[in-house]
């Protein structure tokens, strides 16, 4: 595929770390230009840019924590006065805090809600303005297998990553005709520093679930979200793909 996003200009949040810089490496493969969104990670986010300049890409790092609708201004102002439009977001950012809903503080509940399920939403309307402009565009909304199956302790993240398959459907619906594809992708268990925690603790338990035998890596995520950039996905909108070695059919 590579070459198939030649001139595209693409946000990625959260792309410091894990999945999304798995997704801007890869993007920024296929030709796009590529806004590393972060929150505090700079240095991460300066070593994913200086990793895809060094393979021949484009990239620049932008810090703006998406669930606060200032910062999230600021990023997309930026994004259009350097490169007058946006074609691709990748809504990837998030967070986990993790723990049984009795003993779940209303902090923990709300941060979850604000990052993972309001964030996409700002990130999602700032870039319909101008995909709508240019009557194309390509929004993928990263959720979860915890969309679909329940999960001890995750009360607060599977409210939000459900709530991303919905949003997904109602805004594909909104924007279809004006060129606009918005999918959403639930990866199983992926390794990164989001799953490092209960890999250590339970890593035997978790493979055991998982038909394919083996845990996922950012990559395996990568490659279906950049098919969802491309043209090659034009007539596909308000889709959920899982991307999980069979975990959710076992
Ligand atoms: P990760 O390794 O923990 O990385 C999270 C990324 O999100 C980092 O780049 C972090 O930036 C950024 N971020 C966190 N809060 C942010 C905020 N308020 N504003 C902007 N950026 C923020 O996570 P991951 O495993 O790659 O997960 C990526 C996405 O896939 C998440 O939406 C996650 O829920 C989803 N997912 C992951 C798995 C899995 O098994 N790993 C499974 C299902 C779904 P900093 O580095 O600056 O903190």
């Amino acid at each position: 595929m590579s070459g198939a996003l030649t001139d595209k200009i693409a946000i990625v949040t959260g792309a410091s770390r894990g999945i999304g810089a798995a997704i801007a490496t890869r993007l920024a493969a296929e030709g796009a230009t590529v806004v590393v969104n972060y929150a505090g990670s700079e240095d991460a986010a300066n070593a994913v840019v200086a990793a895809i300049q060094e393979a021949g890409g484009t990239a620049e790092a932008f810090q703006a924590d998406i669930s606060d609708p200032a910062q999230v201004k600021a990023l997309f102002d930026h994004v259009l006065k350097a490169y007058e439009r946006v074609d691709l977001l990748v809504n990837n950012a998030g967070i986990v805090k993790d723990t049984l809903i009795l003993t779940m503080r209303e902090a923990d509940w709300q941060r979850v809600l604000d990052v993972n399920l309001s964030g996409i939403f700002h990130c999602t309307k700032a870039a319909l303005r101008p995909m709508m402009r240019a009557r194309a565009g390509k929004i993928v909304n990263l959720a979860s297998i915890s969309a679909i199956r329940g999960g001890r302790g995750q009360a607060n993240y599977a409210a939000a990553k459900g709530g991303i398959v919905s949003f997904t459907r109602a805004t594909a619906l909104e924007v279809a005709d004006r060129g606009i594809q918005v999918n959403a992708v639930l990866p199983g268990f992926i390794e990164t520093d989001m799953t490092k925690v209960v890999q250590r603790r339970a890593g035997d338990q978790v493979l055991a679930r998982i038909p394919a035998g083996r845990f996922g890596t950012p990559d395996d995520v990568a490659g279906i979200v950049a098919f969802l950039c491309t043209t090659d996905s034009d007539y596909v909108t308000g889709q959920a793909f899982s991307v999980d070695g069979g975990m959710s059919v076992a």
